[in-house]
């Protein structure tokens, strides 16, 4: 068997890209991501060390992996997180993250010097009081200010939205018209299913009625639909003139599976072959007792269903309600 082999599934997608999530700690609350009462936290000791984190990633890299992205909880509330960020990039792939941008000024020079040029901030609100209501913390201002910041520092910015009924739809073209002056890509994300957050179907904004809030407010021929890469999870478009862009990330009325390339790895250890996946396979514990953890690895690939963990059908994840999965501040989204 080649090398690669181990990373491309029964379906025939090549798993290229790694998201590491470096701690399941985070400095927001975000109703959506964990439940008011908090997560039980894993004991320190089952967290990969900063060595463990380079093996592994090293391991993927031998195989195929290309492109990586740190994620958590807030990656960068981990003491460490600088020195695994230099680590790592000393391997050959795109580095990059997805942080909730409190701290992001902290991190520019060593983010500049470790050759990221693109970063996913979340930002649910435009409005300060909203966005303490939804984070159940209060930093709006230190995150659009960072924002801004990254954009001046030469950044790509993505700004992940989680758009929630009757919360922040009513904000779909406010934060599109963001993109007028700056060249910042806006990413509104179809609201979840995890365990505690409360899913309901109906609190979630679908890609169409995303679409049809757009062509209610911008004249057709302004809209410009952008070209999607096979592995993009995004449906992309343009205004007409806008320096930025914005996209769509539809995981729950119109799935992307079919060019997925993405494997994940928590905090402690586990692979997640898909997002929504119950289903784990420990690496950290064989990598502890010495064993090659390569055919861990290829087993969880080759047992990755073609949709959305076997639930292909709409109706099959509404029945869902999350609670067979963890919440995502233990996945890494
Ligand atoms: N703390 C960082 C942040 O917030 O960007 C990284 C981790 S967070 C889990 C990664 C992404 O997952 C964020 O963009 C967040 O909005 C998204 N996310 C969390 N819970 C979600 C849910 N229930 N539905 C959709 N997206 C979700
Ligand atoms: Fe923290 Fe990010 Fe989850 Fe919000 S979405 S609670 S910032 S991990």
């Amino acid at each position: 068997m080649t090398k690669s082999n181990i990373l491309t599934d029964t379906f025939g997608r090549k798993h290229n890209y790694l998201r590491i999530s470096l701690t399941e700690r985070c400095n927001l609350r975000c109703t959506y991501c964990m439940p008011a009462d908090g997560i039980q936290l894993s004991p320190k000791a089952h967290i990969m060390t900063y060595e463990e984190i380079f093996t592994i990633a090293k391991q993927f890299v031998d195989h195929g992996v290309t492109k990586i992205r740190l994620t958590g909880g807030e990656p960068l509330v981990r003491k460490d997180a600088a020195q695994i960020i230099e680590k790592l990039a000393s391997l050959p792939v795109q580095l990059t993250l997805t942080t909730n941008g409190v701290i992001v000024d902290k991190f520019i020079e060593l983010f500049k010097k470790s050759g990221i040029k693109t970063l996913n901030v979340s930002l649910d609100s435009l409005d300060s009081q909203k966005n303490q209501k939804i984070t159940r913390r209060q930093y709006f201002e230190k995150v659009y200010n960072n924002i801004i910041l990254l954009v001046q520092e030469g950044f790509k910015v993505k700004v992940n939205c989680v758009l929630m009924k009757g919360f922040n739809d009513n904000e779909i073209i406010d934060f599109i018209n963001l993109s007028k002056d700056l060249p910042l890509h806006v990413r509104f994300i179809e609201f979840m299913p995890f365990d505690g957050n409360q899913w309901k179907m109906d609190k979630l904004v679908s890609l169409k009625e995303i679409l049809s809030e757009v062509h209610s407010n911008f004249k057709k021929e302004d809209i410009i639909k952008l070209e999607d890469a096979p592995s993009d999870t995004t449906k992309s478009y343009q205004i007409k003139n806008y320096q930025g862009t914005f996209a769509i990330i539809s995981s729950v009325t119109n799935p992307f599976c079919d060019g997925c390339n993405r494997v994940r790895l928590t905090a402690n250890g586990q692979i997640k072959n898909c997002l929504f996946s119950s289903t784990e396979s420990d690496l950290l514990t064989p990598l502890r007792e010495g064993k090659s953890i390569a055919p861990i690895i290829e087993k969880a690939v080759k047992g990755k269903f073609k949709i959305r963990s076997g639930m292909d059908t709409l109706d099959k994840f509404k029945r869902i309600d999350g609670h067979n999965n963890r919440s995502m501040i233990t996945i890494g989204g």
